[in-house]
């Protein structure tokens, strides 16, 4: 039997495929080069966004009509929707879709081994697939594991879920309330990952510093430094976490990360906007000056830290003035990075009646402005680095050049070196000598044995 996974949206919907392509494994299943052949489709679908939720339609419509010439020739695979937009639209999908067999929300997971069942039992047969009950739990429960066969590089959830209901944010309506994972379970699985040979791991969560464990006994502060000795015991040399919010993110954490190397000195925390007034109606939790005081002690405490950030531009309301007070944010901190979108309203969530809304043409004017000032912060802290000499992990080779590998910094920099496919998944040290684009150019490679 075989599967074939499509899978979009955050990384936790990629952990969420990897723990589901484990379990598939498990059972005896082969990956499908493609949707053609597969027994089992699953499209992970994100719902953040409306255009995310419409790039999903158009896949599931497309797996629709594959099924329709597949079974002119005798062929019957079993196309399941899973992941946010799963749980949005819930049996509303298969009314829309009546080639979807299976939809399977971010909360419903105990479905999947039931679904493999029945596609099991249906093999070679044109019998429509037997229903399940799709009960939610209120409880997520998380996967045992998420490790992908033959990577270096691990995503580990913590938590899952957000309370902190951002007023433009779909997230806590389709992933539900804040819960944390078992530090035990944590535990285990970082030693899992690392006597598998992974160098790096991702801890993630919707609102991964909101990570709580028995009513506050264990904070994420704490659960970080358990982390490290796991890590430490386990040939684990890098560990980064995503997404941070600025409300949560405690002194403690940044003492915790300031102390241990293991930790990137990366950060992404996502201020969203620069404005007072539009950080309060976006229900932020924080003001600029917060945020900005955040930054001064973070960096106090990690001089070498780089940061990126989301920005959320064309809110209901927003002025010309609340524009400059992003922009000045951005020339205060200087991020290395920047996601960066303008507002489009969610239907479902507390900002979608707001009144105030920016025309289309406004909005892509004031987030030109906002890139154009990104690019020139990139471009700059680039620049600065040139000369450095810098350990990193090499990631793949080059698509542009097969006798070049791409490598990243533990800062988030992207670095390209001659370096054959061997070195993949290994550390190493160079010196940033050139710069092409956003990316570094280095001259050799020096692997860091022993790491
Ligand atoms: S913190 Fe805000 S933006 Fe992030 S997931 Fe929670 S509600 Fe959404």
């Amino acid at each position: 039997m075989t599967y074939f996974f499509e899978t979009y949206g955050c990384q936790m919907n990629s952990a969420e495929s990897a723990a589901l392509v484990l379990e598939c494994r498990e059972q005896g299943w082969t990956a499908a080069a493609d949707g053609e052949s597969a027994d089992l489709v699953l499209i992970n679908t994100c719902s953040v966004r409306q255009t995310a939720e419409q790039r999903a339609l158009g896949r599931i419509a497309l797996h629709a009509s594959l099924k329709k010439k597949r079974a002119a020739h005798g062929q019957h695979f079993a196309l399941v929707v899973a992941g946010c937009m799963a749980t949005r639209m819930g049996e509303s999908l298969k009314k829309k879709f009546p080639a979807v067999d299976y939809v399977m929300g971010t909360a419903s997971r105990s479905m999947f081994p039931l679904i493999l069942e029945a596609v099991e039992k249906n093999s070679g047969h044109s019998t429509p697939f037997a229903q399940i009950d799709n009960e939610e739990s209120p409880a997520f429960s998380f996967a045992s594991s998420h490790l992908e066969e033959g990577q270096f590089r691990s995503f580990v959830p913590i938590m899952h879920g957000c309370n902190n209901f951002c007023s433009y944010c779909i997230v806590p309506y389709v992933r539900g309330r804040e819960i944390s994972r078992d530090p035990a379970l944590i535990a285990e699985e970082i030693r899992l990952v690392g006597s598998h040979g992974v160098k790096e791991i991702t801890f993630l969560g919707q609102n991964v510093n909101a990570y709580s464990w028995n009513g506050g006994e264990l904070n994420f502060a704490g659960l970080l430094q358990m982390a490290v000795l796991e890590a430490e015991k386990s040939g684990v040399k890098w560990l980064r976490f995503l997404a941070a919010n600025p409300r949560d993110f405690s002194q403690d954490t940044i003492r915790v990360m300031a102390e241990n190397p293991l930790f990137c000195r990366h950060l992404h925390l996502p201020v969203q906007h620069g404005s007072n007034r539009i950080l309060t109606a976006m229900n932020r939790g924080y003001t600029h000056g917060h945020y900005l005081a955040l930054i001064k002690e973070i960096r106090r405490a990690m001089p070498e830290l780089s940061l990126s950030t989301d920005i959320l531009i064309g809110f209901p309301g927003e002025t010309e003035e609340d524009l400059e007070a992003t922009l000045t944010l951005m020339e205060e901190v200087r991020f290395l990075y920047a996601y960066m979108y303008h507002y489009n309203p969610r239907e479902g969530t507390a900002a979608y009646n707001l009144p105030g809304r920016i025309s289309e043409q406004v909005k892509r004017d004031r987030l030109s402005r906002i890139i154009a000032l990104q690019k020139k912060h990139t471009k700059m802290l680039l620049k600065n680095r040139l000369g450095a000499r810098e350990c990193v992990l090499i990631e793949g080779i080059s698509r542009k050049n097969a006798d070049e590998l791409v490598t990243r910094t533990e800062r988030d920099e992207m670095a390209v070196a001659p370096g054959s496919a061997s070195m993949i998944g290994s550390f190493a040290k160079l010196t940033l000598s050139g710069l092409r684009g956003n990316t570094f150019r280095a001259k050799e490679l020096q692997l860091c044995p022993g790491v």
